[in-house]
């Protein structure tokens, strides 16, 4: 069995000692929560231990699963952190306190349409890919101050943060690191960046938030099909 208080502590404590010599020291610095694919009884004893900040990368998965959960406990902070479609952003927005992967002018204009419309407002970051991959989602680094001009002046939109990905197969500091420059030179305070295996080295890059899944629920079991 998966001990996931256990877990939650020994994640917090390694947070913390990695806060210790980060640029984002001063700050508190966030831990979301990835519970993608687990159900919610497996998510239960993060809540009973206390954790809120949550991120989950489907639409449809989210919605599912945590209305019944908030319904308990009202101070859940729900992050989307997988791509999202156009078609899904009326749901996003009602749904999410955070969305993360903001990446092309057409889901800013839809997501900008779909807050004047229903008067939620969730925070968003922008997605970067840092390494450049094709089949990866988020806004290549060269077209990120149009973008953010875009988002900012013509739709009116308060970009909080940015969020990355890096490549499975390179050196994650290097893209942590770019994040933070592109941050810095964009004047965006927010950095959410690292997950299991490298919340540390994120964090000592100037992470504001962490998005830990397996460290805390146990390996992610995809089914036969994936
Ligand atoms: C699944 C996922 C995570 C968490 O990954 P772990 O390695 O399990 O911590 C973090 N960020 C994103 C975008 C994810 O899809």
């Amino acid at each position: 069995m998966t001990d996931i208080a256990q877990n939650l502590a020994t994640v917090k404590e390694l947070m913390d000692k990695a806060g210790q010599n980060s640029p984002a020291k001063a700050a508190h610095i966030d831990l979301v929560a990835v519970s993608k694919t687990w159900p919610g009884d497996h998510i239960r004893p993060a809540l009973a231990a206390g954790q809120r900040v949550f991120g989950e990368n489907k639409v449809q998965e989210a919605e599912d699963k945590w209305p019944a959960l908030r319904a308990e406990y009202p101070d859940i902070q729900l992050h989307l952190i997988g791509p999202l479609q156009s078609n899904k952003v009326n749901k996003a927005v009602q749904l999410f306190d955070v969305i993360e992967t903001l990446d092309r002018p057409k889901l800013a204009a839809k997501i900008k349409h779909a807050m004047d419309q229903s008067g939620k407002s969730p925070r968003l970051y922008v997605q970067v890919n840092t390494g450049k991959e094709l089949q990866k989602a988020g806004i290549l680094p060269d077209d990120l101050p149009g973008f953010l001009d875009h988002c900012r002046q013509e739709l009116g939109l308060a970009i909080e943060g940015l969020m990355c990905i890096p490549p499975a197969n390179e050196e994650p500091a290097m893209h942590f690191a770019f994040l933070h420059k592109l941050a810095r030179d964009n004047d965006i305070e927010k950095l959410s960046m690292g997950m299991s295996g490298d919340y540390e080295t994120a964090i000592a890059t100037g992470a504001t938030s962490v998005r830990v899944g397996s460290a805390i629920f146990g390996a992610r079991d995809y089914g036969p099909a994936a």
